[in-house]
């Protein structure tokens, strides 16, 4: 019998998702079947993995902190960032990762960066910036209003908002991880601050996928190498087929499948 397999979010409909997943299960002969379920309260999270007979689930906005208070289990870095996207059943019990931020890490290692600039402080925004600074980065976080910035501060970060940021340090990658740009033209911040940050920089990032951005377009219009955020879907996505098949299949093994679901 096929393990079965979703995506939980609201909305869930644009998802990539089961493409990715359901094209490695068919190309690597693993028995396996990954749908969408819009879920509308994250506190039934729970019941309906169970209701559904899933074996795994990837979880997307808005209840990434509802999954993480439903696992049994959680993988040390879940744990330290308190957000689960992807959940593994093993045994009767809830297994609960993070698999957005490595990911990310994943998807920026090409660049040569020390010092990164986040743009944005919100949920992505939390995982990556801890992943980030244990992999030896200096994330500084910029955001339009001050109440998310609390958190980061708690955590050492250095933190500014629009009102009190001068663009006067360089920083080697700066990275769109605000929603600015995903249904609207909006930039992350203001033009007149990129103006003056993007010259210094080395290149730009867009957790954003699938369009080119308000921010990829003036940052090209830099002359900087730009990257959106299919990498790091992409990434995140492998690594949750990891768990899900208890690791039989190697990265590249699996990538070289998922990938095929980006220029479908
Ligand atoms: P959250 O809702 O947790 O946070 C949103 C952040 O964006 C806040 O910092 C908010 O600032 C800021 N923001 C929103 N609109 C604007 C605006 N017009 N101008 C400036 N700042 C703005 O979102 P998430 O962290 O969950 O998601 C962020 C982005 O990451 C989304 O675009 C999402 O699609 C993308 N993403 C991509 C993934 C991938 O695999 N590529 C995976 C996960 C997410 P404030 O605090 O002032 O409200």
């Amino acid at each position: 019998m096929s393990l079965l397999y979703a995506i939980f979010g609201n909305p869930v409909s644009h998802s990539k998702s089961p493409l990715m997943h359901n094209l490695a299960f068919k190309k690597l002969g693993f028995d396996g079947c990954y749908n969408r379920y819009r879920l509308e309260n994250g506190e039934k999270l729970k019941e309906t993995f169970w209701a559904l007979g899933l074996k795994g689930i990837n979880i997307t906005v808005p209840h990434k902190e509802a999954a993480y208070n439903a696992c049994d289990h959680l993988d040390p870095f879940a744990q330290k960032v308190g957000a689960v996207n992807t959940i593994v059943e093993k045994e009767g019990e809830l297994y609960g990762y993070n698999t957005d931020a490595p990911g990310f890490l994943k998807a920026i290692e090409g660049f040569d960066a020390k010092q990164v600039l986040f743009l944005g402080a919100g949920g992505t925004a939390q995982s990556t910036s801890v992943i980030l600074r244990d992999a030896g980065y200096e994330v500084t976080i910029l955001n339009r209003s001050a109440p998310r910035l609390e958190r980061y501060k708690k955590e050492g970060f250095e933190t500014y908002t629009f009102e009190t940021f001068e663009p006067t340090s360089s920083y080697d990658l700066i990275v769109n991880m605000t929603s600015a740009g995903l249904e609207d033209e909006s930039l992350p911040a203001p033009n007149a601050l990129l103006e003056a940050l993007l010259p210094s920089s080395k290149a730009c990032i867009d957790v954003i996928y699938g369009k080119e951005t308000p921010f990829l377009k003036l940052a090209k219009a830099h002359g900087k190498p730009t990257k959106d955020g299919s990498d790091m879907l992409l990434y995140q996505g492998i690594i949750a087929f990891e768990h899900f098949t208890d690791h039989r299949y190697t990265f590249e093994e699996i990538e070289g499948h998922m990938r095929k679901a980006f220029v479908l």
